[in-house]
């Protein structure tokens, strides 16, 4: 389960990988009960750390790219991945997109799809908002969460305290939302198509 290396490293450090195991990386010249000392003052963080691999990993369990595509949460059976996702982000996240844009009065000069492996979207100088196609994979809550924050920066062009009101006052609970997007965040690098 702890994996302990020595070697010629100045300090000694603990990491927990994304597979759930531990790795100590300790000095030639530190004694064994150092070390067990150094893990167990360590307990709580490696606990905390584990629950966080646990849950990455019942999260990603939920998709099966190879054989589901899927509308917000939602599993379906198509014959072309890329068209199903086309068409679901025609009809979902554009329409959601513009409802949006149109009941709070804040008009994007286009709105075109991305294809990110780092954002879930932007918006230019020119009003040109970019939406990631895997929008419409999310949860819906946390893809409108995305939509808003990116209209309101037609408002304001930054992350000020303006900005975050503006968001609140569309989204009040929209701290969860940025909280829980953080946990998708692997499926902007995970092969979808
Ligand atoms: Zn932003």
């Amino acid at each position: 389960m702890i994996d302990i290396e020595r070697g010629r490293y100045k300090n000694i450090s603990i990491r927990v990988k994304d597979d759930g195991k531990i790795v100590v990386k300790a000095p030639k010249r530190v004694s064994d009960s150092f070390i067990k000392d150094f893990i167990n003052k360590k307990s709580h963080w490696i606990n905390l750390q584990l629950k966080k691999v646990s849950d990455m990993t019942l999260l990603k369990s939920k998709y099966d790219f190879n054989k589901h595509c899927y509308i917000f949460d939602k599993a379906y059976v198509a014959d072309s991945k890329t068209k199903f996702y086309q068409q679901a982000f025609n009809d979902y996240i554009i329409t959601i997109a513009n409802d949006l844009s149109n009941k709070y009065n804040l008009k994007f000069s286009s709105l075109k799809l991305a294809n990110s492996r780092r954002i879930w979207g932007s918006l230019d100088s020119k009003k040109t908002m970019k939406l990631n196609w895997k929008l419409v994979i999310l949860p819906k809550d946390l893809a409108i969460y995305v939509i808003v924050h990116e209209l309101c920066h037609i408002k304001e062009f930054n992350h000020s305290k303006n900005f975050w009101l503006k968001v609140e006052s569309i989204l009040p609970n929209y701290k969860t939302l940025r909280k829980e997007l953080k946990r998708y965040s692997f499926l902007l690098n995970t092969k979808v198509l």
